[in-house]
């Protein structure tokens, strides 16, 4: 049989194929060594932990010990045919199957059937099942039946990433060993092992960064390197090279924005954000840089270090708390860019204070009079009332709902718009320059309508452009509007109303 010859991954490569070559877990494997040399096996094992840490590789590995024809001090020898097959994925014996997919069910009912024959090649019948937690009710049930009395030579290897989702009934008859993420050194020292091997030539410094990158996930390191040395071909990798081809913002920047955010220097942050944004850079990891970096500073001010900004540590865990909230939200959101940008303004200018959230409200002195003309692009949510004068709080309720419902890209909309009450409309008009806000707003505009329902009554609702009289549409550069819906949004915030 002629084997197609396709490249080979270096995660692929430098997968363990023995115990002794898996990096950081040794007690699961000790363990699990122990048990192949007294002939101990036990009938289902459970390897929990997160992503990247080798759960699947160490099944493999054991699949393999306990049917190497030659095994030696408990590892496979990874040259005869049994190991072989394995390590290419088809021995008859050593079944894979993945929780998550939806074969799952028919894999385990073919599983029932099949469990009783003896190996066909093998001493042991091995089913390794990942994402075990993900099966379905049904296939843990068909599971179940057989674990309940499992034939003498069937072995189960589960991995999981979210053990508390796999039911006791099922946990209760594993040996469960925890995997644990890496810390950076050792997937230092396995990056640096491979580079040499593979006479890639990175900086100390990029492996470095990269190993504090990886949160604990060899795997993640090693695509990472990967990924560089692709890109450099024989170049020597620099830590530039990691922030400029993975889209990461260098260390600076994220401290530079920490720093504005505690300092509230809001136009600081803004100006960092609208920069990252020009360079390409991926909002959704900067956030995550974010969070990793105040968690640091969290630790060293309880170890009573000096902090790089004067700060104190309620303020500290008062960001972060506020950092995973924007983490969640900025999953969902279209428009990362505003978001961020909300939540930078809303940091530098409300308390950051005992992790409480943000009020629910920004803080709102009461609208001064309007100094009579129309005025354009004024914060609705400021002043209320432009050309229909109502009581200014029915839009008030409206935007607090919005905000206490989390919607912060609708809040962020709406604080760009006109605000225009008719008897049985409530208009939302935008400069025409601002179509992509308008577009926004319309796939919210369900939303929209039920939040402005409860505050108006039945109402309907219009998202359209000003007037062209009263909006002379001008060209703008991108960062003279970042600017200017810096200075709105800062005005706003900070109670003044605009000219
Ligand atoms: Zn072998």
């Amino acid at each position: 049989m002629t084997e197609a010859r396709e490249y080979q991954s270096l995660y692929r490569k430098w997968r363990p194929q023995r115990f002794a070559d898996v990096v950081h877990q040794e007690y699961t494997v000790r363990t699990l060594q122990n048990a192949i040399l007294s002939h101990q096996i036990a009938h289902a094992y459970l390897l929990a932990g997160p992503r990247g840490v080798g759960k699947t590789s160490i099944a493999r590995i054991f699949a393999k010990a306990i049917n190497c024809t030659h095994p030696q001090q408990g590892e496979p020898c990874n040259q005869c045919d049994m190991c072989k097959k394995i390590t290419r994925g088809n021995a008859l014996d050593v079944i894979e199957i993945d929780g998550a997919s939806n074969r799952g069910i028919d894999q385990i009912r073919q599983l029932r059937e099949e469990v009783n024959f003896v190996p066909a090649e093998a001493r042991y019948k091995v089913y390794i099942i990942d994402e075990v937690h993900m099966l379905t009710n049904e296939a843990f049930n068909a599971l179940l039946k057989t674990l309940e009395e499992p034939p003498k030579h069937v072995v189960f290897l589960f991995a999981t990433t979210e053990p508390h989702k796999v039911p006791l009934t099922i946990l209760s008859r594993c040996q469960a060993f925890e995997l644990k993420l890496l810390p950076p050194e050792r997937i230092e020292k396995r990056l640096k092992e491979i580079c040499e091997a593979e006479q890639i030539n990175a900086s100390p410094k990029v492996l470095m960064a990269i190993s504090y990158r990886a949160r604990g996930a060899l795997r993640d390191a090693i695509v990472m390197l990967e990924q560089l040395a692709s890109y450099k071909g024989a170049t020597r990798i620099e830590e530039q090279d990691l922030y400029e081809i993975m889209g990461l913002a260098s260390e600076e920047t994220v401290t530079g924005f920490l720093k504005a955010l505690l300092m509230r220097q809001g136009r600081t942050a803004l100006e960092i954000i609208a920069d990252l944004a020009d360079r390409g850079k991926d909002l959704e990891l900067f956030v995550d840089e974010l969070i990793e970096q105040t968690r640091d500073w969290i630790i060293h001010a309880l170890d009573g270090q000096p902090m790089p900004v004067e700060t104190r540590l309620e303020t500290l865990i008062g960001l972060s708390t506020q950092l995973l909230a924007l983490k969640r939200e900025l999953g969902r959101a279209w428009e990362k860019r505003i978001l961020l940008e909300m939540k930078a303004l809303e940091l530098t200018h409300s308390a950051l204070e005992q992790g409480a959230p943000a009020p629910a409200t920004p803080h709102e002195p009461e609208a001064k009079a309007s100094k009579g003309r129309a005025v354009k692009r004024t914060p609705v949510g400021r002043e209320g009332v432009l050309k229909d004068p109502v009581p200014p709080d029915r839009w008030a309720q409206v935007l607090e709902e919005v905000k206490r419902d989390r919607r912060s890209t609708v809040h962020a909309l709406l604080l760009d718009a006109q605000l225009v009450e008719l008897p049985d409309t409530v208009r939302i008009e935008y400069d025409p320059q601002h179509s992509f806000h308008k577009e926004s707003l319309e796939k919210h505009r369900k939303y929209l309508e039920e939040v402005i329902a409860r505050a108006y009554g039945p109402r309907r609702v219009e998202i359209a452009f000003a007037s062209a009289t009263e909006s002379p549409a001008r060209r703008k550069s991108k960062s003279a509007e970042v600017r200017e819906k810096a200075e709105l949004l800062k005005k706003a915030f900070d109670g003044e109303i605009l000219e």
